[in-house]
């Protein structure tokens, strides 16, 4: 099933899951930026809401506030019981701690799982694994490599995939490129998330391998992947199209989680 495909049927699933509750899940979506790129990544999830049914609110705040209000803002969602997730978008102005801002909101109602306590898995390791649990991947016993270290991507994605049983390398920036090639050639699963356009393009690959794509790279308006596209693979995430949509499938997902979890259904 393509990416398009599965996240489809999974909204179709959530549509039906959430017609069925009262009230609505709701999410409330804290912006504190005239960020592009945020502008479209909120538009997005947004529709996603509207698709399946969940309430929101979508609050725009001004950019010159204090990290001391922000965090009040935060408190008074966590403490609204109308509330089952709390999104804040990044990135914050300057001055403001990314790290205070994601311990603030409070585990239960942390749909991005960003939050040292979360109960909830972050979104783009999370679409990922689910998707490939879709695809029939086997894990127990084979190599994966992550490329990349991030707190949200990289680190968790390594986690994750050495719960189920993979032998587990995790590359980055001091790596040499000869390392790369050496562990690229003997994976069955690599996840990039390196954030430079077709930094893996001509290495050699495993006919069977597995290449997760996360990277997203704006050159001159259009988005290009970490990988070059058509590696000869047994399967290739593409960007756009791919990654992206498993991210924003896990944060409904994550909401619905959230909502039974604190209402107790
Ligand atoms: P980041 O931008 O915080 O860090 C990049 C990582 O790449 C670092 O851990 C670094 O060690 C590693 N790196 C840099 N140069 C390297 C090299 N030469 N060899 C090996 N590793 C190297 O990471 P991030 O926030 O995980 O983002 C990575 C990319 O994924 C970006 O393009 C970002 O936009 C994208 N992203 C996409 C989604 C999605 O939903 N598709 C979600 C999150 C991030």
């Amino acid at each position: 099933m393509t990416i398009k495909e599965y996240v489809a049927y999974r909204k179709s699933e959530l549509t039906s899951l959430i017609k069925e509750l009262n009230p609505l899940p709701k999410l409330v979506i804290i912006q504190v930026n005239e960020d592009e790129a945020s502008m479209a990544y909120i538009r997005g999830k947004i529709k996603d809401l509207q698709t399946i049914g969940a309430s929101f609110e979508h609050v725009k705040l001004p950019l010159d506030i204090s990290e001391e209000e922000l965090l009040k803002v935060i408190d008074k969602y966590n403490n609204d019981d109308t509330v089952d997730g709390i999104l804040v978008q990044m990135p914050l102005p300057k001055g403001i701690s990314e790290e205070k801002v994601k311990e603030k909101v409070i585990p239960v109602k942390d749909v991005d799982g960003f939050h040292p306590m979360s109960k909830y898995i972050p979104c783009t390791p999370k679409g990922i694994i689910d998707y490939l649990e879709n695809e029939k991947i086997a894990f127990s016993g084979k190599n994966a490599v992550v490329i990349g270290r991030s707190n949200i991507v990289g680190k968790p994605m390594a986690k994750l995939l050495l719960n189920k049983n993979c032998n587990v390398t995790v590359l980055h920036s001091k790596t040499t490129k000869e390392d790369l090639e050496f562990y690229l050639a003997h994976a069955d699963i690599i996840v990039v998330a390196v954030g430079k356009k077709y930094f893996l393009e001509n290495q050699k690959f495993k006919e069977d391998a597995v290449i997760v794509d996360v990277g997203i790279n704006r050159v001159d308006g259009v988005l290009y992947g970490d990988c070059a596209p058509d590696r000869k693979v047994r399967l290739q995430t593409p960007v756009p199209g791919g990654v992206g949509l498993l991210t924003r499938l896990s944060m409904l997902e994550n909401l619905l989680l959230c909502y039974k979890e604190r209402r107790g259904k």
